[in-house]
């Protein structure tokens, strides 16, 4: 009797006697149970004592202390939105026995290309009660260097996206077991120390003729290998390659490279300083990890594809058994650059402000900016792993956004670059109150407050609106009233006319319909789109909505608001 098994029915009893007012449900726990351990479906006897005893546990237990006792339980519980049916089935996979990877280079954070590896290796682990492993290979502390503060930030991504890893690994971690590996090749006679300098050696692989060094004995090599691993040999001196075929049509092919020296007395690695010179090449550590991780299914990029030629040699010579692979086709989205090379060059140029601009696609600026991570999950998910280029429109990921965010958003009002106008007002209205949103009469209402001043109240508008304000043009104020245009004051100051507040009118005659800020009660915003800033005023109740909630500001679009600093607003645009 497993502990998977224990736990899971424990969790299923808890989280159904919660729902139904702390008494379980009998049918629906067994239901739950197979849905998610479907290999005790027809084992029904196996299962039932404990189901028995489980539920006469979980009811004995007041509602509080089920809710306790669900709250530590939760997480092995597959979350709901997973949508895991809707997967297509994974060649050769088993109930249980599905374990995946993520494998990420930690010199740089993720973006939306490197959902799609992610979620799938994640979702497949899941769909089959399996396992999903996160890998940072991070083998080379010279060209791409790996940073400290980016492993943390990719955690944060795949938390982010509602992605548990069950296990973490950190190639660096690692080395030894790759020495091993890398010895055991040399003793087969699959492995060699060269020191050609590079040209030699790609003139001799050019011609499929072998190296000097291709046919030396073991002991030397061996030798050399432990001279590598000490320090004693210079960087770019000596290289480990293993032997493939020397007339194999792809020359990269040829001899490839597995390991080789960094000096790391120059090139310290941020997690083990100087202690290891002696680095593996992806193409040596993934099979490596691959194989003792026990990986069953591999799921990465087309760009891939040769490199599962050269990682096939190691797992003949090695006599183990490859994991299954998808090779999937790249993500594009326009504009957003998703190239890690471009983006940090950007970044130093100062084209961009960091790895969250709002002109990337990283998944810190798309956090940024208020897209929900189910919106890019849903994106990702429908796309599939089609090995042809994909490519992702905004207006796409908008739409999926939308519809996330919309209910949650309440409805304020912001002016661009705003132009003042002046109205006589003999009402008695000093509030305007509309609601927060149209479709949740119970969020209450915003108050836009007037300063009627000598029967005169100043509001500002929006700069973009300026061609509505024309004389003998009729308008309606949202929430205020209808107005005409009567003329300019020589301050540029548009001066308006009251009529009525008759809604019914406004819209019967298409007036147009103008969002507005009261000039005596309204706080400064600054508008962060991906290519520009722009400031203006928005309603004071703007500033009583949280950091990170999303809201709409009426005709603008969606934006989340980033912070509150000195007074000012500071929101981002998201989608419109
Ligand atoms: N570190 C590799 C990458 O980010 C992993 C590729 C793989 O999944 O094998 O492309």
């Amino acid at each position: 009797m497993s502990n998977k098994l224990n736990d899971i029915v424990l969790a299923v009893t808890l989280e159904n006697a919660v729902k139904y007012g702390g008494r379980p449900n009998k049918g629906s726990v067994i239901g739950k149970v197979l849905f998610i351990l479907p290999q005790y479906r027809g084992k029904l006897d196996e299962i039932m004592p404990i189901i028995d005893s489980v539920i006469k546990k979980v009811s004995g237990l007041s509602i509080e202390e089920q809710m306790t006792m669900l709250k530590q339980l939760e997480h092995i519980l597959p979350k709901k939105d997973e949508r895991i049916d809707e997967l297509p089935a994974l060649p050769y996979a088993e109930e249980g026995k599905v374990i995946t990877r993520f494998a990420p280079n930690p010199d740089f954070v993720l973006h939306l290309g490197s959902v799609r590896p992610l979620l799938f290796s994640y979702l497949y682990a899941r769909k089959y009660n399996g396992k999903f492993i996160v890998r940072f290979e991070d083998t080379d502390p010279r060209t791409k260097k790996p940073k400290i503060e980016y492993y943390d930030l990719i955690l944060k991504d795949i938390k982010w996206l509602g992605i548990r890893p069950d296990e973490i690994y950190y190639q660096s971690d690692r080395l030894e077991i790759y020495y091993d590996v890398a010895r055991k090749l040399i003793e087969k006679g699959y492995a060699y120390i060269c020191r050609c300098k590079p040209v030699e050696f790609k003139n001799y692989i050019s011609q499929g003729k072998a190296c000097p060094h291709r046919e030396e004995t073991t002991k030397i090599n061996l030798n050399l290998f432990d001279k590598m691993v000490n320090g004693e040999l210079l960087e770019g001196s000596a290289v480990l390659r293993i032997k493939t075929d020397l007339s194999h049509p792809n020359p990269s092919i040829r001899d490839w490279p597995a390991l080789r020296i960094i000096d790391t007395r120059k090139y310290p690695h941020p997690r083990s300083g100087s202690k290891y010179f002696v680095w593996p090449l992806y193409n040596f550590s993934c099979p490596v990890d691959d194989h003792f991780m026990k990986v069953s299914h591999v799921i990465r990029g087309v760009e891939h594809k040769v490199n599962e030629e050269k990682q096939a040699y190691i797992y003949r010579y090695m006599g183990w058994q490859p994991p299954y692979a998808i090779h999937h086709g790249r993500i594009s989205i326009p504009d957003g650059v998703l190239s890690k090379s471009k983006i940090l060059n950007g970044i130093k140029m100062g084209i961009y402000s960091g790895i969250d601009d709002p002109q990337l696609a990283t998944l810190a600026a798309l956090r940024r900016r208020g897209f929900k991570p189910d919106a890019i999950r849903n994106v990702i998910m429908r796309g599939g792993l089609k090995p042809s280029l994909s490519v992702i429109d905004w207006s796409l990921l908008a739409a999926e956004n939308r519809v996330l965010i919309d209910k949650e958003a309440n409805r304020y009002f912001v002016v661009r670059n705003p132009l003042k106008a002046i109205f006589r007002f003999n009402e008695d209205r000093h509030e305007i109150h509309i609601r927060k949103h149209p479709d949740f009469p119970d969020r209450g209402h915003r108050i836009l407050r007037l300063n009627i001043a000598n029967k005169y109240v100043n509001i500002f508008i929006d700069e973009g609106d300026k061609q509505v304000f024309i004389i003998d043009k009729k308008l309606r104020l949202i929430g205020l009233g209808n107005f005409i245009v009567s003329g300019y004051r020589s301050d540029g100051t548009i001066k308006l006319k009251y009529l009525d507040n008759d809604v019914a009118k406004a819209k019967r005659k298409r007036f147009p319909f103008i969002h507005w800020v009261p000039a005596d009660d309204n706080i400064d915003v600054e508008l962060v789109y991906p290519d520009r800033r722009v400031y203006g005023y928005g309603e004071k109740e703007l500033a009583y909505e949280h950091v990170d909630s999303a809201v709409q500001l009426e005709r603008l679009g969606y934006f989340r608001i980033d912070e509150l600093k000195n007074n000012k607003l500071v929101l981002f645009f998201t989608h419109n």
